[in-house]
């Protein structure tokens, strides 16, 4: 996904990741607490993904629960996933979901959306074998030529099929993805998901998920102080701020409101590292989990460049703000945090 260097990258001298961060791994008192990870392999099994987040000192962490461009996948064996969640228990990271990049609930096929929904459900099953409390979705794309609405609305209908009517404490919630809005892709305006999630009406099995280079290439100007507050203002004003279960810590290749979907080394893009402190120091998510998606071409060394490239943001604290912010802190936004660690508490300990 990574692209060569780019012209104006070496105009702006961006501080790469690379350039300024050890590949370290991280200790336990430099997140302070914070969620702080990367997306890792289930290559090996299911279970080596705990490894490779324990050897980067992660405390998050997102799988996939099968080959992400297939739509097929042996079964996932029982003795597997006890593996996982007894090694996932002990660890004490916190580890969730993507969902695989074939799916479009949104489809007007009924075949594909079936096809869908089906892959879903599986997803769900395996979600819940391995204790984990929510997926990540990429909300789909709507046909060609088609107005968003009504993709929407196929959407809304299949989602809300996937939990029988009546079940209990949802398992698995699903967190829809921001978007960058590639062609007919949707969720990329913060309205798609408001809409969505108010049609939903089910804020335990339905959240979202932020990426900051799906926000910034889909045109919200998260990279300054003015249009990060501009942003958090509309996620409160449309009632998102509390939905917010995960983040995406991406750079982005394509430039601000090019709607292309290009992640890249934090510092490296276009977005730029300042981007990153203001999420790190903003207290709403504070316990949300974020992870990296950003190239590894070396392995799990990038991820660690990556992380401490942005790990100073945590210990500089903007005076006079984040003491008085956290006495703020909206009131829905402490009720979506704590729901989160416990629940993904809860199922861990019943997993030993
Ligand atoms: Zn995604």
């Amino acid at each position: 996904m990574r692209k060569g260097p780019r012209k104006e990258e070496e105009d702006r001298q961006i501080p790469a990741a690379e350039d300024r961060a050890p590949a370290l791994p991280l200790s336990p008192s430099e997140l302070s607490g914070h969620l702080l990870g990367a997306h890792v392999s289930i290559a090996g099994g299911v279970e080596r993904a705990v490894e490779r987040a324990l050897q980067c000192g992660f405390s998050a962490a997102q799988i996939f629960l099968k080959n992400c461009r297939q739509w097929r996948a042996p079964a996932l064996r029982p003795e597997e996933a006890s593996a996982f969640r007894k090694a996932a228990s002990a660890s004490g990271l916190f580890f969730f979901g993507h969902a695989g990049y074939l799916l479009n609930l949104a489809s007007a096929s009924d075949l594909l959306a079936e096809q869908s929904l089906q892959a879903l459900r599986d997803e769900v099953e395996r979600a819940k074998l391995l204790g984990l409390p929510f997926l990540v979705l990429h909300p789909g794309t709507a046909a060609r030529g088609e107005e968003p609405e009504a993709a929407l609305s196929r959407l809304a209908h299949r989602l809300r099929s996937l939990f029988p009517k009546g079940s209990l404490q949802p398992e698995v919630g699903i967190a829809l993805e921001t978007m960058a809005g590639q062609g007919s892709q949707l969720g990329w305006r913060l309205e798609q998901l408001s809409w969505l999630l108010e049609e939903l009406d089910d804020p335990r099995r339905f959240g979202i998920c932020l990426d900051t280079a799906h926000l910034w290439a889909a045109g919200y100007p998260i990279a300054t102080p003015a249009g990060y507050r501009a942003f958090t203002a509309e996620l409160e004003e449309r009632r998102l701020a509390a939905r917010v279960w995960a983040i995406h810590l991406n750079d982005s290749a394509a430039p601000f409101g090019s709607r292309r979907d290009r992640h890249e080394h934090l510092g490296r893009g276009t977005l730029g590292l300042s981007a990153f402190g203001q999420i790190l120091q903003d207290p709403r998510w504070s316990r949300v989990p974020m992870v990296l998606e950003t190239p590894k071409e070396d392995g799990g060394e990038a991820d660690c460049r990556n992380l401490r490239a942005i790990l100073p943001f945590l210990s500089e604290k903007p005076p006079g703000t984040r003491l008085e912010k956290a006495r703020r802190a909206p009131k829905n936004g402490k009720k979506a945090l704590a729901f989160l660690p416990d629940r993904t508490y809860r199922v861990y300990h019943e997993s030993t």
